[in-house]
């Protein structure tokens, strides 16, 4: 890991007061020297920066973007307090002004009629309660040198009605923003609320057993060989083995299986699954950190900062539109009458009034708040739509790529097949000593290939014989075992070492032994094709996406494998960099995915525009270089994550649709004076509502 990775450094940043606001406060942060990357994820309430000269923390972060935004609070990962959502000063005036003005309303109408001078003032203090927060935050802003923003849309346009004597409109439109605004905030925190319990897979609390009793303690305390309690309706804290009763998990969040798994006594559980109905007691097999469910956590929380293509579109946008808006609404108010008065027979005062109006109305419309909000928002659920199907994806913009990727490539080994080989034949004088020797060798080694052999091979293990492990990628393992070289791989791996020996016709996958620069033998391992690949291939060729197939195994049975799949291209004896160079190239032709077993495969994942790995998450290398993982063994979740991919960018193109669409249609009718205020109102928060809303039916919708 280089130093520069060191310096990536997530916040949370918490309370936000628009949309908009995030953009401000990132564009300051970005003008401090030495930080690079800055992104805020509005939506995850998360701040990410690359600290080069790692200068920076919580604190001096928060008052950077106090400059911009005085509310916003910023924090480190761990220590966010859970949210509370009362009532603000900021309500309970707002509540005080509209029961003051109903009130005065009511008497003048049926008690006693008040004179003119007395209805305005009434209306201005009323006005201020209402829109108190409105303005002081815009005179701030604006103290600031930051016009623009949708409080001092909302002030300019209030004070302006109010200039024109439409005190009630003035203060209805004050009114109405307020009760959207309070209406969009509920609305965005409880989408976010759910959809962060969605993925919320951590433990908060063990029971651990010392000396008979049970102590309540932090998951991350837990070692190895202690012994817990989970109690039915708790999250399994630590990955472990039950020594103790038996119950029903549902492992869903974990692997994405949803079916209840029985488990019993000697049985292994992953941390994060849900225990259902019984008590079951647990030893302790690895600790909070190597567990499965900190390795999940750890993936979704990396710093993903991203932004998808979309959302980059939409905010880049965003910060033309409002000040041409505003540019517009300025022409429309002064130039506009001055133009009809050349020709028609009117006079200035009398045209500016109705001009001064429409332009206002024009000002009320032009927050592009729904935009800024319901894109990321939709992004965030499909994201959490995914991990609920069982893929993790790490940020928007990889969510987006799955359905625009072109070529999918895919590794055979563990990923289209098994990995799950069988010893079929062993060819050597002695057939336990070379089992034996095999097996030393690849007593360190994860690949699909070492896991089985060991499982042939019925001694024990020397490890102390063992030294200078070396696992040469894409070919096999290099070992001293008893102070003498050991060789364990394919034909290329006895030919770099130059050993003589006679190539096996064998159509199966064979695995070469030499021993002190002689050859011993050879062993043929089988593998079966799993039962979810062919459907995978079966669905993106019918969606017209390429598929290939590479691997560094022999060609013979590349090509008999991917023949059974209906693949047509095959790189076979790809050694792990020979396959990146193989994504390279095709990445030229357009967007490519790989998708591997992460053993082996941490530079092809990385070179490709989507790199996923499937059940990949013992593999830390693999988890880190991959843009999402699936969490169980089957490809056929891809089907899943590109369905939910198209859902999301199709919601995420209807709110743009509507946003904007309606925004440009009632702008044209204010422009000619056919909209009104209520009009106007509606397009900026109620929209905006409807837009929230519908980003959230990507959690419900059934792909
Ligand atoms: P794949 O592309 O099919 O996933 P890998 O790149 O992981 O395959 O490995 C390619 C080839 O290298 C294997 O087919 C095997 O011949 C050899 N090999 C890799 N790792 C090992 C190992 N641990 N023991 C023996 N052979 C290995
Ligand atoms: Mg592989």
């Amino acid at each position: 890991m280089s130093t520069n990775e060191l310096m990536k450094k997530t916040f949370e940043i918490r309370d936000i007061d628009c949309a908009n606001c995030a953009l401000k406060i990132e564009n300051e942060i970005k003008k401090v020297k030495g930080l690079k990357n800055v992104s805020i994820d509005f939506a995850k309430q998360k701040l990410y920066i690359d600290d080069i000269d790692n200068q920076m923390d919580a604190s001096s972060l928060e008052k950077i973007a106090k400059k911009v935004e005085s509310s916003v609070s910023i924090y480190d990962k761990e220590q966010v307090i859970s949210e509370k959502h009362s009532w603000t000063l900021n309500h309970y005036s707002v509540l005080t002004g509209f029961v003051l003005l109903v009130l005065y309303l009511v008497i003048d109408q049926f008690i006693y009629s008040f004179k003119e001078n007395v209805d305005l003032i009434m209306f201005i203090i009323s006005y201020l309660f209402i829109g108190g927060k409105v303005i002081l935050k815009a005179l701030r802003n604006i103290s600031k040198g930051q016009v623009f923003d949708e409080h001092f849309l909302m002030m300019i346009a209030t004070i302006g009605a109010f200039f024109i004597g439409e005190y009630i409109e003035g203060i209805a439109v004050m009114l109405f923003y307020q009760i959207g605004e309070y209406f969009q905030d509920r609305a965005v925190n409880k989408s976010r609320n759910h959809i962060k319990s969605l993925m919320d897979l951590k433990p908060s609390v063990a029971h651990k057993f010392i000396d008979d009793e049970i102590k309540d303690v932090s998951p991350e305390t837990l070692k190895p060989q202690d012994i817990i309690l989970v109690k039915p309706g708790e999250k399994i804290p630590v990955d472990g083995k039950i020594i103790e009763g038996q119950t029903t998990l549902d492992q869903s969040s974990v692997t994405g299986e949803s079916t209840p798994i029985e488990k019993t006594k000697g049985h292994e559980v992953l941390s994060g699954s849900l225990n259902i109905n019984g008590s079951i007691k647990i030893v302790v097999e690895k600790t909070y950190q190597d567990s499965t469910v900190y390795k999940i956590i750890e993936f979704v929380e990396q710093n993903a900062n991203k932004k998808a293509k979309t959302e980059q579109f939409i905010t880049r946008f965003a910060k033309y539109y409002t000040p041409i808006v505003v540019g517009i609404a300025v022409l429309l108010a002064f130039l506009v009458p001055y133009i009809i008065t050349l020709i028609r027979d009117t006079t200035y005062s009398i045209e500016f009034p109705i001009y001064l109006k429409r332009a206002l109305i024009f000002l009320v419309i032009s927050c592009p708040c729904a935009l800024v909000l319901s894109v990321p928002l939709s992004y965030y659920a499909g994201i959490g739509k995914a991990s609920k199907q069982g893929i993790l994806v790490k940020s928007g913009s990889d969510l987006e790529q799955f359905s625009k990727i072109e070529h999918f490539v895919f590794d055979k080994t563990g990923t289209l097949t098994k990995g799950d080989f069988i010893v079929t034949k062993v060819f050597a004088e002695d057939k336990d000593y070379i089992l034996k020797l095999a097996s030393h060798a690849e007593s360190n080694s994860n690949h699909p290939i070492a896991l089985s052999i060991l499982r042939a091979y019925k001694g024990s293990i020397e490890s102390k014989d063992i030294n200078g492990y070396e696992e040469v990628f894409g070919k096999g393992i290099k070992v001293m075992y008893q102070n003498k070289t050991l060789l364990v791989g394919n034909d290329k791996l006895l030919e770099s070492e130059n050993i003589e020996f006679k190539k096996s016709e064998d159509m199966h996958t064979v695995i070469y032994v030499a021993y002190d620069h002689s050859y011993i033998g050879y062993i043929v391992l089988e593998d079966e094709i799993k039962m979810s690949s062919k459907n995978t291939i079966d669905f993106l060729l019918k969606q017209n996406k390429k598929v290939s197939m590479v691997t560094g195994d022999k060609t013979s049975i590349a090509q008999d494998i991917a023949h059974r799949l209906g693949i047509k291209d095959v790189y076979a004896e790809q050694l792990p960099d020979d396959k990146r160079q193989v994504i390279e190239k095709l990445k030229t032709k357009g967007l490519t995915a790989f998708i591997g077993d992460g053993v082996n495969d941490a530079p092809v994942l990385m070179t490709s525009n989507l790199g996923i790995s499937m059940g990949a998450l013992g593999s830390d290398l693999a988890v880190e270089a991959s843009d999402a993982v699936i969490m169980n063994d089957e490809s056929d979740l891809l089907i899943d994550a590109i369905e939910t991919s198209s859902l999301t960018r199709k919601v995420v193109i209807q709110n743009i649709i509507l946003a904007a669409g309606t925004k440009f249609l009632v702008l044209g009718l204010g422009a000619f004076g056919l909209a009104n205020m209520w009009l106007a109102i509606f397009a900026d928060v109620g929209i905006s509502l409807i837009a929230v809303i519908h980003a959230m039916s990507i959690l419900k919708q059934r792909n």
